[in-house]
């Protein structure tokens, strides 16, 4: 007989429980997740702040962003939104951070964008780059790792040498992402990264609340893109404890 699809279906391994089973202890796995890329319902994922907030809490992350995707147009009314939802997690373990994506901006624009962005309060500012999945306006990279002020530069794609070289000089971070299609360039953004030792992250790009990793999730994102275990420290924790400092959190 034929298996049916339910049971030849394979878990997500990058959701693969961080809670303990048996006797063992959770103490060393729980609050140091962080994830600097996720969206609500207020542009194109599923669900509010308050349940994706709520879904990293019970995951224990250390630092979930919620970064909506902006263009041009005004950014406040999102970051009030965002910024309202967060109060809910006052005096917990999960530090919010609330900012944006700026997305599909033409690259002489993003400069502005990001300024924007800043003055309307966002404690994080992510750029979509040039992923293998859409066609995004060539010279965003490049644009968004010039600006000494964006924290992350999402799934870059094909990123070149040279701007490896500027995600250093300017500190912006590049994202591994465990997101279809976006996933195709991280082993190209790993190699570059660590050739030119620039910062990585890893980020999960939810876009509902199933879509959240658990720490060992981003560890199989950054192993798989080729990352030594000697870098993994690194990148799931020195630089986004840098990057969270930075926001002021
Ligand atoms: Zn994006
Ligand atoms: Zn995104």
């Amino acid at each position: 007989m034929r298996p049916s699809r339910r049971a030849i279906r394979t878990p997500d391994p990058t959701r693969r429980p961080s809670r303990p089973r048996g006797g063992e202890t959770d103490r060393g796995t729980d609050w140091r997740t962080f994830d600097f890329h996720a969206h609500t319902y207020l542009t194109d994922g599923d669900q509010s702040a308050t349940s994706m907030w709520w879904e990293a809490h019970r995951l224990r992350h250390r630092a979930q962003a919620l970064t909506d995707h902006v263009g041009l147009e005004d950014p406040a009314p999102l970051l009030r939104r965002l910024r309202q939802e967060a109060r809910a997690f006052e005096g917990t373990p999960l530090i919010t951070l609330v900012g944006v994506e700026i997305t599909e901006v033409p690259p002489r624009r993003i400069a502005s964008a990001v300024r924007a962005a800043r003055r309307a309060g966002a404690e994080i500012v992510v750029v979509h780059g040039e992923t293998l999945a859409e066609r995004v306006p060539p010279g965003t990279n490049r644009a968004a790792l010039e600006i000494n002020d964006v924290d992350v530069l999402a799934h870059p794609g094909i990123l070149r040498p040279e701007e490896a070289e500027l995600a250093r000089q300017h500190d912006v971070a590049l994202e591994l992402s465990p997101r279809r299609g976006h996933s195709l360039g991280n082993g190209r953004v790993a190699l570059e990264a660590l050739k030119a030792r620039a910062p990585l992250v890893v980020d999960s790009d939810a876009h509902r609340q199933e879509d959240l990793f658990s720490f060992e999730g981003a560890e199989l994102v950054a192993r798989g893109a080729g990352l030594p275990d000697s870098e993994l420290s690194r990148v799931l924790q020195e630089t986004p404890q840098r990057i969270v400092r930075r926001c002021g959190k």
